[in-house]
């Protein structure tokens, strides 16, 4: 039976723990565990190395957790096989990263449509969605020029039109904004916010206390373990503390 009060995103002592070659291993993550909930926005902090992207990319499927339960949807991602995995990625979860990873040579329609290649869905089709997608995020009248000819505050937002092009109920953006300027960075950010309240779910990797403040929830990750999980605005060791 599908239990409808699931929460989007479950995870149950999660561990990692990476294996160098000669016997070294570096334990990245320790017995971190939260839930969230459909609709929230959360930003994760944390210093550099702390375990942010691992995280991430474990939350994003692109990775796996050494031990410890994830659930997404309810339903138990962890033990998935990568074939598997990449369905899951395909259909649930939207990405942005920080260097906004387009293909420089290719169409912004066609970078914002690429998702879809591997779906079998035609050319026209294809490029119908793109113009959509590029509508929401304010792009409409970009999508023959190339990723040269635009703003880095514009790549991040193609970046952005690709995420949501198969209907995510997620999106994972690690330091988005940490290639931007600041204005640029409070466009992006007010467009994520936009797309927070039309109810997809925000999980965003940020080191920057600006950033973070478009977010309710915080999630503070300290040498791999979970050090604070709270309102944004009641975190003690911010910016509001000093
Ligand atoms: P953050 O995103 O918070 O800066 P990361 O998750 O990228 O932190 O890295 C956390 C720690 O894990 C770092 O010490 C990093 O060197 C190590 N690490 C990350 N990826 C790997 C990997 N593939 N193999 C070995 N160690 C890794
Ligand atoms: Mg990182």
């Amino acid at each position: 039976m599908i239990n409808t009060h699931s929460p989007v995103i479950e995870v149950k002592n999660l561990c990692k723990t990476y294996f160098m070659s000669g016997g070294m291993s570096q334990s990245v993550l320790k017995d971190i565990s939260f839930s969230i909930e459909a609709g929230e926005f959360v930003a994760i902090m944390g210093h550099s190395g702390s375990g942010k992207s691992t995280l991430m990319n474990i939350l994003g499927c692109l990775d796996k957790p050494t031990s410890g339960l994830y659930l997404l949807n309810g339903d138990l991602v962890s033990d998935k096989s990568e074939l598997e995995l990449a369905s899951v990625r395909g259909h649930e979860i939207g990405f942005v990263f920080q260097n906004f990873n387009l293909l420089m040579k290719r169409t912004i329609a066609d970078n914002v449509s690429l998702p879809l290649i591997y779906q079998n869905i035609g050319e026209k089709e294809r490029y119908e969605r793109a113009l959509r997608m590029l509508e929401k995020v304010g792009l409409t009248g970009y999508e023959n020029r190339f990723p040269s000819q635009i703003s880095g505050g514009m790549q991040q937002r193609v970046a952005i039109a690709r995420s949501l092009i198969n209907n995510p109920s997620i999106i994972f953006a690690d330091e988005p904004t940490g290639n931007l300027d600041t204005a640029t960075s409070d466009e992006i950010m007010n467009l994520f916010t936009r797309l927070n309240k039309q109810g997809i779910t925000i999980v965003l990797v940020t080191h920057e206390e600006d950033v973070a403040d478009y977010a309710k929830r915080l999630i503070k990750i300290s040498d791999g373990r979970k050090e604070y999980d709270g309102l944004r605005q009641s975190y003690q060791g911010g910016r509001e503390a000093k």
